[in-house]
């Protein structure tokens, strides 16, 4: 595969190693998402990316954009994605009421998050940079996990992970505290800080440096006993703290005021300051909160006319689910290849993950609505809820 079988059209976006360009393959027509990074003579491919690429060949999955191919020529590597029409950024910009989402598009969104996220960790892969500029749109309102720059594989030794992953504003509290042990729970704190910035349409916890990051979680979250602080910062003795204040817990909904109780008692779950009691991202996914609101509207059709486009109707509908689980006859099992890393000597015991029943259902619910909302085919949804 050549370079010249894209052409490359305008600039997408730039992130922190990479540059990334919409491109059209020449011999398909298919319109794609060129990641171009450019190498250094000296060092050669960056590590960054040889763990993208790693990682992202082999997590397919609806709400991770895929990875279609890969360019090495002797200046730069191109990676080639799936294009999805913008980030969870712009989207907000774009189409929030002052960034914050109506409450359907913020719930879609959550599931279809915390989907990826579940994805990644089922198949022993962290994230570890999850926000909203690394999260993709694409026109039918599915989200998309991108930049796996900082992925990498856990079940390893755990003690060799850098405490500079995630970005500030979404780092969860033991990795500013220096924790070396941390796991999965990570990107569920990131989840959270996501979740909140949705209902908002501000980030949650805005900091300018590590100790102010952790100061701005503390003012909401109030100060942890003195023990539990002490078990975080134990891994790295040469991270300094000034003395930290002691603050009371704030109500999370004067924070939020537009979240409905059942929003709030999961972001109170996805931000635990401890990481040991923070929910799963699987346990999330049956949270009330993506079942029990689904049953006061139609859903979807609470979008006002005109401003938000259709976000898929992906989530358990609970009526639906049960049904479904009653109906269907038990569901062969599905076996995922382990990432490379796993591949390559670094085995996890459970590498070989398997995909539950409800995940399978899920998705071939997904495939099954792939051009549906809500039972409404996407051209019909366009006219009252398109762009
Ligand atoms: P970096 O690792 O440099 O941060 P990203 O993969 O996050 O690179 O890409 C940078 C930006 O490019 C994203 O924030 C997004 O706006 C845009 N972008 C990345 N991938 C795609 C894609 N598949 N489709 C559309 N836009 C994309
Ligand atoms: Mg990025």
């Amino acid at each position: 595969m050549s370079q010249t079988n894209y052409v490359q059209l305008e600039k997408l976006g730039e992130g922190t190693y990479a540059t990334v360009f919409k491109g059209r393959s020449r011999t398909t027509n298919e319109i794609v998402a060129l990641k171009e990074i450019n190498l250094d003579a000296e060092e050669g491919t960056p590590s960054t990316a040889i763990r993208e690429i790693s990682l992202m060949k082999e997590l397919k999955h609806v709400n991770i954009v895929r990875l279609h191919d890969v360019i090495h020529t002797e200046t730069k590597l191109i990676l080639i994605f799936e294009f999805c029409e913008q980030d969870l950024k712009k989207y907000m910009d774009q189409h929030g009421d002052r960034g914050a989402l109506d409450p359907a598009t913020v719930r879609s969104f959550m599931f279809q998050l915390l989907k990826g996220t579940n994805f990644c960790h089922e198949n022993q892969v962290l994230h570890r940079d999850l926000k909203p500029q690394n999260l993709l749109i694409n026109r039918k309102g599915e989200l998309k996990l991108g930049d796996f720059g900082l992925a990498r594989a856990f079940g390893v030794p755990v003690n060799t992970f850098s405490n500079e992953v995630v970005t500030l504003w979404y780092r969860a509290p033991d990795v500013l505290l220096g924790s070396r042990t941390y796991s999965t729970s990570i990107d569920v704190w990131s989840c959270g800080c996501i979740f909140a910035e949705m209902i908002s349409g501000v980030p949650l916890f805005r900091g300018k440096d590590t100790q102010d990051q952790l100061l701005h979680i503390l003012r909401i979250l109030g100060t942890p006993s003195e023990q539990l602080l002490h078990k975080m910062m134990k891994d790295s003795p040469e991270i300094t703290f000034k003395p930290l204040p002691r603050y009371p817990r704030a109500d999370m909904s004067l924070q939020l005021p537009k979240a409905s109780p059942a929003a709030l008692d999961l972001l109170e779950r996805l931000l635990k300051f401890d990481p040991a009691e923070r929910i799963s991202a699987v346990d999330a996914l049956s949270h009330p909160y993506f079942t029990e609101t689904a049953n006061d509207m139609p859903y979807g059709m609470n979008i006002p006319p005109g401003s938000m486009p259709p976000p898929n109707f992906n989530f358990p509908h609970p009526n639906r689910h049960q049904q479904q689980q009653r109906t269907q006859p038990p569901q062969q099992q599905y076996s995922i290849p382990p990432p490379m890393f796993a591949q390559q000597g670094h085995m996890h015991p459970q590498a070989h993950a398997h995909m539950t029943q409800a995940q399978m259902q899920a998705m071939q619910q997904q495939v099954q609505q792939q051009n549906m909302y809500n039972g409404v085919p996407y051209q019909q949804q366009q006219q009252y809820g398109g762009r």
